[in-house]
Order: C-alpha cells, then structure tokens, then sequence
C-alpha cells in the first residue's frame, strides 16, 4: 500500500516524521519521554493540556535504521533518474537528527540519505547504461543569512580554517531556465565523476560571512542543498528526459534565544525563520491548492521552486527529540509539518 503512495506522490508533498533517540543529556535530565509512536502513521505527544496526535505518511522511531528509512525514499530516487523533480528535506531544531538523516554521522558509519542517493543513482545508472545515455552533473550549496555560498568552490573546511577573501568569494544567483528548471548560476557544476559520499561528507555547512569571526558560525544555522541533475538519452528513440534530485538538510527551526544573542545572532534568527516561514507559506498554498504560489518570498523558496509544486515529488522529514525537555520546539515541529495536509 505505501509503494503506491510514492508512486502517486507526483505534485503532492509527503511527510515523514523521524524521532530520534534520546541523547545523553536528555537521559541525564531524568529521561522523560513526551512523544510516542502509536502506529506506522501516527505519534502522539504528551502536552500538559492532554495528548495531542499527529499525522504522518510514515512514523520511525529510534529503532529505525537509515538503511531501513532510505528504503521508503529508494523509489524517489528512481523518479528523478526517470525524470522528475524529486525534493527531499529535512526539518526540526538544532539537534534533532537533520543532519544524521541527510548526511550521516560524522564517521559515515550510518550514512544519511545524501550518500546513500548518490549511490544508487551510480548503480542505476550502470544497471541501465545499454538502454540510456546519462549525463549527471551536481552543484552544492550553502544558504546562510539570505547569501549563497558554492561549497564545491569553498569546501567547508578550509572555510572554518581561513575565511576566503572577497575574491575568492563567489556571487551564486538563483535563476531559472525556460522549462522553468532552476539553476544555480555562478556555481561551480560538477560532472562525474560526481562527488561520492566521501566528499560529500566532508561538506558540512560552513560560515561564510566573512565579516564574522569564523568559528562563531555554525553549520546549524545555515540550509545545505544538494541537488543532483540527470539528464538520460533512450538509446532506441533518443528521447531526452531530464530530472532532478534536491536534497535539503534545513537550517534549525528553533526560535532565536531570547537572551543574549547578539546582534549577528539576531540577523541570522531572523534569516531563517523568515525562510522557514516562507516554505511553510509556499507548502500550505499548494497542499491548499491556491492559485498564486509565494515562491519569491525568500531564496531558500527561489532555490526549492522547480522542486515544490507542479510535477514535483516532495518529501519532507520532519526530526524530533522524544524528550521532554523538547516538548515545546517538537509540537512547533510538528504543527509546521502538518501545514502540509
Ligand atoms: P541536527 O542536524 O538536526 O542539528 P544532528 O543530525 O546533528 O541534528 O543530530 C544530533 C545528534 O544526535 C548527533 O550526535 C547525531 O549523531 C545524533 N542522532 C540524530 N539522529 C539519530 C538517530 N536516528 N540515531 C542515532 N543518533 C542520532
Ligand atoms: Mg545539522
């Protein structure tokens, strides 16, 4: 039954709801669980006025392995190699297990979706090199306060170490082709052999404005896309299909903290709940089906535009802690997901 979802997701936006297990701080803070899977599509969470439950098209829980979660996007995967828009994000505060689910952990023991993507496009892709001619060609980018960054000319550490002279820094504009395929010009492209999961990985966010000291960004508060562009020849009738793999590892939805934060703290909060906000907006108006579609309202949407809406096929991850200690940001979470429905 969920095969045929998938199948039929074209144009829809699907969620996914992940909990995490409980870390280690939060087991030292007494280790009070507040949100409960109750089925394969639905979880529930203690609030102090009562249970609350939520609706998802699949539930997994800290049981759940990344081999075992990339088997319900396996087919999304197949789709962008057959010629469609496929999105797939991760959403949830700072700690919620974003990262692990798109990328991996950082000794790539568990490896996320992106790698794991990455792969199976290469294996597709060989498995059916008698039938199809396969051109693939990748960009990375970071989005940090409303600028984009291109991690395939900046890797990530080497920014951490020594922050690029403006020179060296550059400009990415976000445009879009006649077929209304966005592209990321002025970003590097490249074409196999395609990073793999290792460099890939060594590809975490990274700051990027330099007007800051370098180390006080984090890479939480900066959206990562990835995004994989497959362009296959029929080697019978030379019909050209072209699709497209955007894999999103969101900045941290949590709100800004109220004390103390500081004045480029402020500007980077205010970055990304506005664009959070506007792909919340840009969501609920086509799960509503209006007739305008926000997308201009900030450039995480601009960037995500061919890849929410129209044929698209969207996934969306939302991470939780089961802690209570995270009671409150996990029912933002949550509330944000189901604008969805
Ligand atoms: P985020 O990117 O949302 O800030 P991370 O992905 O960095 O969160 O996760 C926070 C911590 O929890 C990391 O140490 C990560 O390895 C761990 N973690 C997250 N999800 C899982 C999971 N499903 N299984 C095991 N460890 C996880
Ligand atoms: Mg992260």
């Amino acid at each position: 039954k969920y095969y045929n979802m998938v199948e039929d997701m074209k144009g829809k936006i699907r969620v996914f709801c992940r909990i995490r297990p409980l870390s280690r701080t939060e087991d030292a803070q007494g280790g009070a669980i507040a949100v409960e899977k109750i089925d394969d599509f639905s979880v529930s969470v203690d609030t102090p006025r009562g249970p609350r439950e939520f609706q998802f098209d699949k539930v997994f829980t800290a049981e759940a392995s990344q081999e075992d979660l990339f088997q319900d996007t396996n087919r999304l995967i197949q789709s962008a190699i057959d010629g469609y828009n496929v999105c797939i994000f991760a959403y949830g505060q700072t700690g919620s297990g974003k990262t692990f689910t798109m990328v991996g952990d950082k000794d790539q023991k568990n490896p996320g979706i992106m790698p794991r993507s990455f792969n199976a496009i290469f294996d597709i892709i060989r498995e059916s090199s008698t039938k199809f001619d396969f051109k693939v060609s990748a960009y990375m980018l970071e989005l940090y306060n409303d600028r984009l960054q291109d991690l395939f000319v900046s890797p990530a550490g080497e920014a951490h170490a020594q922050p690029p002279s403006h020179g060296l820094v550059r400009r990415v504009e976000i445009k879009r082709n006649r077929k209304g395929v966005v592209f990321a010009q002025g970003a590097e492209t490249k074409r196999p052999p395609v990073p793999r999961s290792s460099t890939l990985c060594s590809c975490r966010p990274a700051p990027t404005d330099t007007s800051l000291p370098p180390m006080n960004v984090e890479s939480s508060r900066s959206h990562l896309i990835v995004c994989i562009m497959v362009e296959s020849r029929n080697l019978t009738n030379g019909s050209v299909s072209t699709g497209k793999l955007s894999l999103v590892d969101l900045a941290g939805s949590e709100r800004a903290a109220k004390t103390g934060a500081k004045d480029h703290q402020l500007k980077e909060a205010n970055s990304i709940n506005k664009s959070l906000s506007a792909l919340g907006d840009v969501i609920s108006a086509l799960s509503a089906e209006l007739p305008h579609v926000p997308y201009r309202n900030s450039k995480l949407t601009q960037v995500m535009q061919d890849s929410l809406g129209g044929n698209a096929k969207t996934l969306m991850i939302v991470n939780i802690s089961p802690s209570e200690c995270n009671l409150e940001e996990t029912l933002t979470s949550l509330v944000y997901a189901t604008r969805v429905k």
